[in-house]
């Protein structure tokens, strides 16, 4: 058998003609979008996919266009979070229209194909060799998706990334070089140095990563009306890059997220405030990368 550094280019499979292709129309579909804005960490569990929405919601409220793309394939959570788990995608000439939370956030997430518990399964050629395709097979789905929904125009395209630093910069070049990123992180030493490689991993593309979050910067008690520290030190492992604003775990969140309630239901949560505050900077960071790139056009 060649190992893998015998074959050259695609190994006359043809593939990478049909992945340019693909990635053609992801252009295309996404021309009407102003900013690709990923939201990663490399560190699952730290609360990627509520903050990707609650910055969706807080971007919307300021009067911006938002839809989200749920690339946790297998993880979705953004058909819970915006309460769209039975929006059919409707098909049109212009590509699938995307479903819509009450507020107007579009959403699409595997969530609303694939009801729970059901796994999405990577079919492979060969029975076993599953592992093999899984990346290939993840991607040219991302890419379906990115390619035949019919975005529209939108000031605002967040995409939920899952874990794993290495999936980052595939991320960065399935979204080209203009896509934005901001990282999650949390006070714990362990979950920074998984966010310290992204961030390593991030320099190495054209990509611009705009800050990270604190997220779980201690714990809102409702009972004394303040917050607590939810990790015992200071951390020690610090992030190059600028902190965008930080946010308290709020248990009314997770409660309301487990629920299955659509976070625009709740618009007295703790860390909203917070979260408005990183979604002006958010904003501001933009437009003064847009002018740079204006300048330099
Ligand atoms: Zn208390």
């Amino acid at each position: 058998m060649k190992g893998y550094y015998d074959v050259v280019e695609d190994g006359g499979s043809a593939v990478l003609e049909q992945v340019e292709a693909q990635q053609e129309r992801v252009d295309q579909g996404l021309a009407g979008v102003r900013n690709v804005l990923a939201v990663g960490s490399g560190k699952g569990g730290v609360g990627k996919s509520t903050m990707t929405m609650q910055l969706a919601c807080a971007l919307r409220e300021r009067g911006n266009s938002v839809s989200i793309l749920d690339a946790d394939l297998n993880g979705p959570s953004q058909a819970r979070l915006g309460a769209v788990q039975d929006g059919i995608l409707v098909p049109s000439e212009s590509g699938a229209q995307v479903p819509t939370t009450r507020s107007g956030i579009g959403v699409v997430s595997m969530g609303t194909l694939y009801p729970e518990p059901r796994a999405i399964e990577f079919a492979s050629v060969a029975s076993g060799s599953s592992h093999t395709w899984r990346a290939t097979r993840e991607f040219t789905v991302l890419r379906e998706l990115l390619a035949g929904m019919s975005w529209g125009t939108l000031d605002y395209l967040l995409v939920d990334l899952p874990p794993g630093v290495e999936r980052i910069v595939q991320f960065a070049e399935l979204l080209g070089e203009t896509a934005l990123f901001v990282l999650i992180a949390i006070p714990s030493d362990l979950a920074r140095g998984i966010v310290a490689r992204s961030i390593d991993a991030l320099e190495r593309t054209p990509n611009r990563t705009l800050g990270y979050i604190e997220n779980m910067d201690g714990y809102y008690c409702s009972d004394c009306e303040t917050v607590k520290p939810l990790y015992p030190a200071q951390s020690q492992v610090k992030l190059d890059l600028p902190c965008l604003g930080s946010v308290p775990f709020d248990p009314e969140l997770a409660a309301l997220c487990d629920r299955g309630g659509s976070l625009e239901d709740a618009p007295r949560l703790v860390s909203r405030e917070p979260v408005g505050q990183i979604a002006d900077e958010i904003c501001r960071l933009v437009s003064e990368c847009s002018a740079f790139a204006k300048e330099r056009a």
